[in-house]
């Protein structure tokens, strides 16, 4: 195959199957918006109803270690989906749940199943179907959820002034990975906290949930900070990110042990933490607080949203504490760019 990333194959091949109808928002954010009217091709303009779907799917090998234990597969492969409602301050109902088992393994499927109904039960969400066939292993699910038209936290709407904000602790996860794979030592104080990040991450669904009206935009953080950071602004020209490095939650995974540098490449670029990263105007800083603590999660500040007088300038800059700028590039996993997972002892030059 020659070489193309996910987006680009996406615009060429797959978009001219998209929705004409700008009642439903298809393909670009992280699920897609269907009025529930819409689906019955009837009256469009019952704005109460609306489904938001995504899906996500994990491979073995290449989304998780062979050794992943099946409990933590299942958990993983719903909650990464219900992430991605969260990131539309969706309210998840139900899923569908598509399995390619390469043989039948009843121990390996009652700890997958455990997994699954684990997630399923904490977040309330029913499994309504899906299908299961034979061949390497990988696992499918298809989300649904449902929120208000109007609620609905989309990617491209930021707007200039407006702060950006990040949930939790990006990076746990992929020095999680870093110790799985014995690149970190895996007798750091902070190795049982990032594992349980990698095999256990939680959708962020009550803080996306309290965000509805309060945050202007929203994506989770899937496949790396500075990578999906540019979603946010990839439909927007005319707007770049600023992130202040000194506002970024380093500190706390250089305390648990991480070596600065990889502490570094982490929270930037590594993937598989599905925090929410969003938008708010400034005068919404209390507000964003409070979801914050109603939601039991906390937020951090990281930078704002300013205006790109020049389309071709960096759409992600870091402002460094000297007070000197320099462009974030995206960094992060992308299934066509890369084949083995973010390796953290390459360092990018702009973050040397
Ligand atoms: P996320 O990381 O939030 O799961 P992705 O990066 O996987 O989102 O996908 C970005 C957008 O592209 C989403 O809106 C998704 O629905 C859409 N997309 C991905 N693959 C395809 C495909 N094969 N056909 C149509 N749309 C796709
Ligand atoms: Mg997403």
């Amino acid at each position: 195959m020659g070489k193309i990333d996910e987006f680009a194959l996406i615009a060429r091949f797959f978009r001219s199957c998209a929705p004409p109808e700008p009642s439903i928002l298809g393909i670009g954010d992280d699920a897609a918006l269907l009025p529930c009217a819409s689906a019955l091709r009837g009256n469009r303009d019952d704005a109460s109803a609306t489904l938001a779907l995504t899906t996500d799917t994990l491979v073995a090998g290449s989304h998780f270690l062979p050794d992943f234990a099946p409990q933590d597969l299942g958990w993983k492969a719903l909650a990464v989906n219900l992430s991605d409602l969260a990131a539309m301050g969706a309210e998840p109902t139900a899923f569908l749940l598509a399995l390619t088992l390469p043989r039948y393994d009843p121990e390996w499927l009652e700890g997958f199943a455990r997994g699954v109904q684990a997630c399923a039960q904490r977040y309330g969400v029913a499994l309504i179907g899906g299908d299961t066939t034979r061949g390497p292993l990988a696992i499918t699910i298809t989300a649904l959820g449902v929120v208000p038209w109007q609620a609905a936290i989309r990617r491209s709407t930021a707007q200039v002034g407006d702060d950006l904000w990040v949930s939790g602790q990006p990076g746990r996860a992929a020095l999680g990975l870093s110790v799985r794979t014995g690149r970190l030592s895996g007798d750091l104080p902070g190795c049982s906290e990032w594992i349980a990040a990698l095999e256990r991450p939680q959708p962020r669904i009550a803080l996306g949930l309290a965000l509805r009206g309060i945050a202007t935009a929203m994506l989770d953080i899937s496949d790396g900070l500075t990578q999906d950071a540019h979603h946010l602004v990839e439909t927007r020209p005319e707007l770049t990110l600023c992130v202040e490095e000194a506002a970024l939650p380093l500190a706390p995974l250089v305390a648990q042990g991480a070596p600065a540098e990889k502490a570094w490449a982490a929270l930037l670029g590594g993937g598989d933490d599905y925090e929410l990263l969003f938008t708010a105007n400034p005068r919404h800083r209390t507000a964003v607080a409070e979801a914050a603590r109603r939601a039991g999660v906390s937020v951090h500040r990281i930078g704002s949203v300013v205006p790109r007088f020049i389309p071709e300038a960096s759409p992600l800059v870091l402002l460094r504490r000297d007070g000197t700028r320099t462009t974030l590039p995206p960094q992060g996993w992308d299934p066509f760019r890369v084949a083995e997972p973010l390796d953290l002892d390459i360092q990018p030059e702009s973050f040397s």
